[in-house]
Parts: C-alpha cells; structure tokens; sequence
C-alpha cells in the first residue's frame, strides 16, 4: 500500500503537555493513518548546513527549547530509531551527500507531534535535517527523491509551520489575525489545495505577506517534503487548522491515496 504524506504545525512547545484542540484533531488523525513501519520526520528544528539523517538505533530526546516548565523537559519519547532507513534515506538522496548522524535524536519538532500521533512510541523514528544552504525549489526536489518511501511502509511527517513570526506574537485576548498572516496562510492553503507546488517552493514570491510570515525559511521549508511525495490522484486535504496568537500558522496538510 501507499503511505500518506502528513505536515503539521507544532506551534508551540507546551502543546505536548497541554491538551488543547490541536492536541485532539492530532490525535484523531494518528487513529485514522494505517499504521506505519516507520516515521522519517522532517523537523524545522534540525536546521543547519548539509543535509543529516539519525542513524542511532535508539534516539534521544532533545529538550531543544529554553524557559520552559519542568514537566516539558521530562517528556521522552522512548520510540527507537531504524539505521536501515537512515541508509535507504541516503540512497535516495544520492548524489547529495547526507551524513549518517549519531549526535542528534528527536527534537520537540518531532515528539510534540508523535506523543499525539503514535503515544505507544512503538514505531521507529528517523529524522532528516533541512539543509540550510538550499533554497525553496531546491528542498521540494530534494524531497522528491524519497517519493519510493510512502511504498516502502514509511509516514513521511514534516513538522513545522506555515506562517512563523515569533517577534510579530500578539499576546492580546481577541487579538485579530494580522493581514500579513492571514492573507500568506490562505495563499498557501489555496495553492496547495490547486497543486501549485512551484508557486509553493519559490515561497517568497507567493504573496505580499511572505517576508512576514516566513522571516527565516526553516518551519516553512518541511511542508515542502510532504508537498513533493505528492502523486497525481492523490487526495490532498487540510486535517488541522488556526492561527495562534495572530503569527503561528497551525495548517496542516495531508497526501494520500485516493
Ligand atoms: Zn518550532
């Protein structure tokens, strides 16, 4: 069978401890996805220069965030890791050269997402860096060379998120979605329910909004992945939607078989 594609929005980190409607709505989705062998997370989190793949049999959990309460530093996410996809990952990837990691593990990008999604951590997880040298349409055709995984029993996952300004946050109760971020999060969400995936990966041109909503590319660039596994006859569907205090996009986007 043919694995779906899935990006999300993480958002941020407390929502791995407190239940909220994200929480739910990822937690109904994990119900809903045939069960995967494995998962290959493509976090914003691991962002930096070349492109790197776990390769340790068992991940560590990395608390990558800082003035956070002690209850979210305790989080583990004991899934194991896969060395054999790590290495079928680097074949694909081929000619670029990816690195086979043994320093990093699984970064919030990754477990805030899969304690909803997979809360028994009984499926192993790999994750693939974005390499930060590359630009948009350079990331999507990167990505379409792990199309072979959705046959292959892998859940491809991009965790990040669409519109990303921590400096424009409005903390004001009832605040309205500025435009900048509300008109950037509808283009994106249009062309990706059009398959515009051109327009998608030269992101910058996509709508006035975008120097806004994207200041740096790394909580962008994973819907990307999940973009490029795309097939024609799939069905391409938003199972998550909101913005969080006017500059956090939460937009999911789902790829699956007809
Ligand atoms: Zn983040």
């Amino acid at each position: 069978m043919t694995h779906p594609a899935l990006f999300l929005g993480h958002g941020s980190p407390m929502l791995a401890i407190e239940p909220s409607r994200y929480s739910a709505a990822w937690q109904q989705l994990g119900r809903g996805l045939p069960r995967p062998r494995a998962i290959l997370v493509v976090s914003a989190h691991w962002y930096g220069r070349g492109t790197r793949v776990t390769a340790q049999a068992q991940p560590r959990t990395i608390h990558d965030f800082y003035g956070f309460p002690p209850a979210l530093y305790a989080v583990q996410y004991p899934a194991a890791g896969e060395p054999r996809l790590a290495a079928r990952v680097a074949q694909l990837l081929a000619p670029t050269a990816v690195r086979l990691d043994e320093e990093w593990g699984l970064d919030h990008g990754s477990w805030s997402l899969l304690r909803y999604l997979y809360p028994q951590a009984d499926i192993p997880v790999v994750q693939l860096s974005l390499d930060a040298t590359l630009g948009g349409p350079q990331h999507y055709a990167l990505a379409q060379r792990l199309a072979p995984l959705r046959d292959e029993g892998v859940l491809v996952l991009g965790s990040g998120n669409v519109v990303h300004n921590l400096r424009m946050l409005q903390f004001a109760a009832g605040a309205p979605v500025p435009p900048w971020a509300a008109g950037f999060e509808a283009a994106v969400r249009a062309a990706v329910l059009a398959g515009r995936h051109e327009a998608l990966a030269d992101y910058a041109t996509l709508d006035a909004g975008a120097a806004l909503s994207v200041p740096t590319p790394e909580h962008y660039l994973p819907l990307l992945y999940v973009l490029a596994l795309a097939r024609a006859g799939d069905e391409v569907s938003v199972p998550v939607e909101g913005m969080e205090l006017g500059s956090i996009s939460m937009l999911g986007v789902q790829v699956a078989g007809a």
